[in-house]
């Protein structure tokens, strides 16, 4: 079976967790701060908070802003559900945004009558790798006086313009190192930011609230967790780090290698470059132009053993949300978007004969 996505671990990244197991600090020791000094530097970011997973960082990234209930937060309705669940864990209240029909990122010109007195945050998912509008949601920002979480969770090693995502005018961005993701820790997540009082904020939260005192004591003095990252995670990170720009360049081949052979088929949309951002490619979807075709041909493939994915139907479309409240919303883009698309296979050691085998299948699906 060929999955949608897979890690690639080589003797390097091996050789760096031995090297960790075999240190004296299992967690909080050097290697976390190792890390987030990399990590910082890849990104141009000021500073890095590593975590115990994406869902922990987004977490953290609502708690750090005060985030809390009978705020509103708008939300992307394409993505997975954790950006907006993490939202309900702080007590606020998602907002689902509908998406565009290019990048199936946030619709940024919907947001706006989306806004109430109540609107804390606006929170873009960089959809696929693909860097939302982002310069438009800064603006709306600035004048609606709201703090802006990116979830880049796809979207490690894109750029937008020049500056690499994890780099911008939004107060927090956050990372996942999930397997399927653009590097991996096993667990494990991030958030950037290029304030110190969210980064300092941030530190505590993810230790139980607790920081030492000016008599060298512990205190509490904020409800935190148990976030952390262990150095184990971190010393896969930082070898995985290193091989992050060639996993991307891979990535981007890959999708080159698709769009040239999946082209003439008018039964499919294939995703293509937008504006002046160059996407991580974290996902390759295709969209069928008929419902019925991507229900099919996701049953077609997996008898030739190919893994696909549907990323995402509508977060609000989940029985948990149907059952609070957002049984009436209705993101019109965003369903058809969740009909038809498939994420086909995409990841770095994925070879080009896999790809050709792939794409003719896809192709003598559609009689081609
Ligand atoms: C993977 C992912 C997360 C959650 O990350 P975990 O590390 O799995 O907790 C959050 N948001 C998006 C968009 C993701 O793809």
């Amino acid at each position: 079976m060929i999955p949608y996505g897979h890690q690639f671990i080589d003797k390097d990244d091996i050789n760096s967790v031995v090297r960790a197991l075999k240190s004296d600090w299992l967690t909080q020791g050097p290697k976390i701060l190792e890390f987030e000094k990399a990590l910082a530097d890849y990104c141009g970011a000021k500073y890095a908070v590593a975590v115990s997973s994406g869902t922990a960082a987004l977490h953290l990234a609502y708690l750090a802003l005060g985030i809390k209930k009978g705020d509103e937060v708008i939300i992307p309705a394409n993505t997975f559900a954790a950006t907006a669940n993490m939202a309900i864990a702080c007590g606020a209240k998602p907002v689902f945004c509908d998406i565009r029909m290019d990048s199936y990122n946030i619709d940024e010109s919907k947001i706006a009558k989306l806004i109430t007195k109540k609107t804390k945050a606006i929170v873009p998912v960089h959809f696929a790798g693909q860097p939302a509008n982002m310069d438009v949601i800064w603006r709306l920002a600035r004048k609606y006086k709201l703090k802006v979480i990116e979830d880049a969770a796809h979207a490690l090693g894109a750029k937008y313009g020049r500056r690499r995502i994890g780099n911008g005018d939004s107060a927090l961005v956050t990372f996942s190192f999930h397997p399927v993701k653009a590097i991996t820790m096993g667990e494990g997540g991030a958030i950037m930011t290029n304030q110190k009082e969210y980064y300092e904020r941030l530190i505590k939260l993810r230790s139980h609230g607790i920081s030492k005192n000016k008599q060298g004591s512990n205190s509490m003095g904020l409800l935190g967790f148990n976030y952390r990252l262990t150095d184990i995670q971190a010393a896969l990170g930082l070898s995985q780090l290193k091989k992050l720009n060639n996993f991307i360049a891979k990535r981007r081949r890959i999708a080159g290698w698709y769009c040239r052979q999946l082209r003439n088929i008018p039964q499919l949309i294939l995703p293509g470059k937008i504006g002046n951002a160059e996407s991580a490619w974290h996902l390759f979807v295709i969209r069928a132009k008929f419902a019925k075709d991507r229900a099919l041909l996701k049953d077609f493939l997996k008898a030739k053993g190919i893994g696909t994915q549907i990323h995402y139907p509508p977060v609000y479309l989940h029985p948990y949300y149907q059952r609070h409240g957002y049984a009436r919303v209705n993101c019109k883009n965003a369903q058809i978007y969740g009909d038809t698309c498939l994420s086909i296979p995409i990841y770095s050691s994925l070879s080009r004969a896999q790809v050709s085998c792939i794409s003719s299948h896809i192709k003598s699906y559609f009689n081609q």
